[in-house]
């Protein structure tokens, strides 16, 4: 999976009409548990996904930041580097601007660049194609520039970029999973240390897979739901005379809460906290078939979602409700809520039965066909060796040596366009 890196170095030169330096993949993520915990300080399991988003990318010669994308039609949006700052790029071209503008603010000189962005990530979905945005422009501009930024600290610099500059208050768990994670392994973020951990993960091993139900109900992060969400577990936390929601682990000290809405949101917190290590534990042990347990759990924590927490949706839950009738082990909405993706664990040979059962009954209710695809534990955001070209219209693949700071040959990223004057 994920998009081919020969097609955006197509879309490259159709954009700016000159050739790329390189292609830089950011995968998307699922969240295994531990959904609505990250701004709590607390745990979080994600893994990352084969599907992603590319980012073809060469230097320019002066201080812009062009930027196209094969989802977003309307030409290319044209930044100026100097003087950037919050409010001044609206549309997705935020989330690559918002980069430069936290890459500059932490201290790291941005070089102007032209970047063609492509994806096989679903926006809005909650597999996290914003994180994905963020984290290909961040690899793309920090190594067109020869700089070595750790990883955690670019996940930090590209959480920054989503908070402060386009303005979406979202934890740090969608950054680290793209530049984090492993293959085969989940990753155990402590939201309070920021310590991870590798977590071995690999279902299909045990005759079992991981299916992505996208609800195709759209979701709006920055339309107030999520931001009420977090200032009721903020106003919990107040009122329990703890710094977060991490701090308690029995539901019974939620007596304390005279409000029922505070109490149930904080129990979500809490149960989801304890659903993580839980998982955690059943995957380190060495028990046989774990997946029996996790799909449990998978379960308890969509319940405790739509019931406590509140951010479920029809679609979600009738796909999850379906998915169980049809023999999944488990299944939960994933993301931030209202709309995106369920998560089903499956055995191999119940997932036609659980994708027809979930197709029929959207089908029954003319609700917008559901989209299945495959989440399988991945690896993390990385440079592509591999080198498309076309020669007599024909794509030529091979693999090239990996080439650090390296220059565009053109000062400007091409002929074709030509940055208009701001
Ligand atoms: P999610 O991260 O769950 O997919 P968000 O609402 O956080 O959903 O982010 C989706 C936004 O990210 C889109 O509205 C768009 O602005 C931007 N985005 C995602 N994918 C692309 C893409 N391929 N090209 C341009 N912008 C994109
Ligand atoms: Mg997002």
């Amino acid at each position: 999976m994920s998009p081919e890196p020969g097609e955006v170095r197509e879309l490259f030169r159709s954009c700016f009409g000159g050739a790329a330096d390189g292609v830089w993949l950011a995968p998307g993520r699922a969240n295994l548990m531990g959904e609505h915990t990250d701004y709590n300080e607390g745990y979080v399991l994600p893994f990352a996904l084969g599907q992603g988003i590319v980012a073809a990318a060469a230097r320019r010669a002066d201080r812009r930041l062009v930027l196209c994308s094969a989802q977003e039609p309307g030409g290319p949006a044209d930044v100026a580097l100097d003087g950037l700052a919050p409010g001044q790029v609206t549309g997705w071209a935020a989330y690559p601007a918002g980069v430069a503008w936290a890459l500059a603010a932490a201290g790291y000189e941005v070089p102007g660049a032209c970047i063609a962005i492509d994806s096989d990530l679903p926006a809005g979905a909650g597999l996290s194609s914003s994180a994905a945005l963020e984290c290909a422009t961040a690899l793309a501009l920090t190594e067109l520039a020869g700089l070595a930024v750790d990883r955690r600290e670019l996940a930090a610099i590209a959480r920054r970029a989503e908070n402060h500059f386009v303005g979406v208050p979202s934890g740090i768990m969608d950054q680290s999973a793209s530049l984090l994670a492993r293959r085969g392994h989940a990753l155990l973020l402590d939201c309070r240390s920021l310590e991870t951990s590798q977590v071995p993960f690999d279902p299909g091993a045990s005759g079992a897979g991981l299916l992505l139900i996208n609800t195709r109900a759209g979701h709006e992060l920055t339309a107030g739901e999520y931001g009420r969400r977090r200032a009721e577990c903020e106003q919990a936390a107040r009122l329990l005379g703890v710094p977060s929601l991490r701090y308690l682990t029995d539901v019974a000290e939620l007596d304390r809460l005279t409000d029922p809405v505070l109490r149930r949101r904080a129990r979500h917190v809490i149960t989801d906290d304890q659903r993580v290590l839980d998982v955690v534990a059943l995957l380190r042990s060495a028990a046989g078939d774990v997946y029996a347990g996790i799909g449990w759990l998978l379960t308890q924590a969509h319940r405790s979602l739509r019931d406590d927490f509140e951010i479920s949706w029809p679609q979600a839950d009738m796909a999850v409700d379906e998915a169980l009738a049809a023999g999944a082990l488990g299944a939960r909405m994933i993301g931030g809520g209202f709309g995106g993706s369920v998560l089903a664990l499956v055995r191999a040979d119940a997932a036609d039965q659980v994708r027809a059962a979930v197709a029929n009954a959207f089908a029954r209710r003319s609700w917008t066909a559901p989209e299945f695809g495959e989440a399988a534990p991945s690896a993390s955001a990385r440079r592509l060796g591999l080198q498309c070209v076309l020669v007599a219209r024909r794509m030529q693949c091979g693999y090239v040596m990996r080439r650090h700071g390296s220059r565009a040959r053109s000062p400007n990223c091409g002929t074709r366009f030509t940055a208009s004057p701001r």
